[in-house]
This record gives structure tokens, sequence and C-alpha cells, in this order.
């Protein structure tokens, strides 16, 4: 558990792609947390109280592109939104996590990622 290896598919970084770039350390951004397979930043227009983005370091474009494989990255990815949750004190009252896909699903950024969103009530269903 744990392993790097066991976490990545080596997916070419996208040049193009923003947050390649930002996991890549060229063009800031204000990480709250990295760890070797995941970092999270605050989102730069925030929709909530707390409102951070976790994104794999490998470029993956959206969820319609995971396969079983990714299934060790996937628990990483989860896992350091539950526990950032967690130590910002979210978890009694609750959170949203959320990643969106296409056009229609409201995806502006090619590169996967997870929502984490809270401090505030939720709507169901979405906009
Ligand atoms: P989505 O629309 O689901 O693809 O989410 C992309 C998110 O990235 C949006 O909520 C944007 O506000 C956010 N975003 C765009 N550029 C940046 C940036 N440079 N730093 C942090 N968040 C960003
Ligand atoms: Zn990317």
């Amino acid at each position: 558990m744990n392993d790097r290896a066991d976490a990545v598919s080596n997916r070419a970084a996208d040049p193009a792609c923003l947050f390649c770039r930002i996991v890549a350390g060229e063009i800031p951004a204000a990480r709250v947390h990295e760890d070797d397979v995941v970092i999270a930043i605050r989102d730069i227009a925030p929709r909530a109280p707390t409102h951070v983005l976790f994104l794999p370091r490998e470029h993956i474009a959206s969820a319609a592109e995971l396969t079983p494989a990714d299934g060790p990255m996937l628990g990483r990815l989860f896992g350091a939104a539950a526990a950032f949750a967690r130590a910002e004190g979210l978890t009694d009252a609750g959170y949203r996590m959320v990643t969106n896909v296409g056009e229609w699903g409201g995806q502006t950024v090619g590169h996967l990622h997870v929502h984490l969103l809270g401090g505030r009530s939720m709507a169901w269903p979405p906009g």
C-alpha cells in the first residue's frame, strides 16, 4: 500500500495542460497537500468556504479515461481529500466531492480533479 509504483501508470504530462503545469511548478498555486501521487490546491474561484482541488500528478484527461488499473491512484486521491476534510473539521457536518466530465458536466480543465467543497450546506441536484 502507498507504493507509488502501484498508484501511477506514467501517462505523459501534457505541456498545454494547466494542471500539468501547476504540478510541474511552472504556474503558482496555493498547495495545501502534496505527496508522491496527488497534489491539492485551493480553487482560484472558490464556490464554498473550503474549495480544494485534488489532482493526480499524472495527466489523465477526466474520469472518462479511468481504467481498473487506476484504482490505487483513486484510493490515494479520495483518501487525501477525506483526510484533508477531516483535518479541516468538515467531517461531522459533511461535504461534497465531485468530478466534472466534459462540456455538459461542466469540466473546464482537462486534467482529472476532484473538487472538495465544504463549509456550507450543498444543494441537490446540482445546476
Ligand atoms: P472544472 O470546471 O470542474 O474542470 O474545475 C476546474 C476548476 O479549476 C475551476 O473550479 C476553476 O476555478 C479552477 N481553476 C482554474 N484555474 C486555476 C488555477 N490557476 N489555480 C487554481 N484553480 C484554478
Ligand atoms: Zn494535465
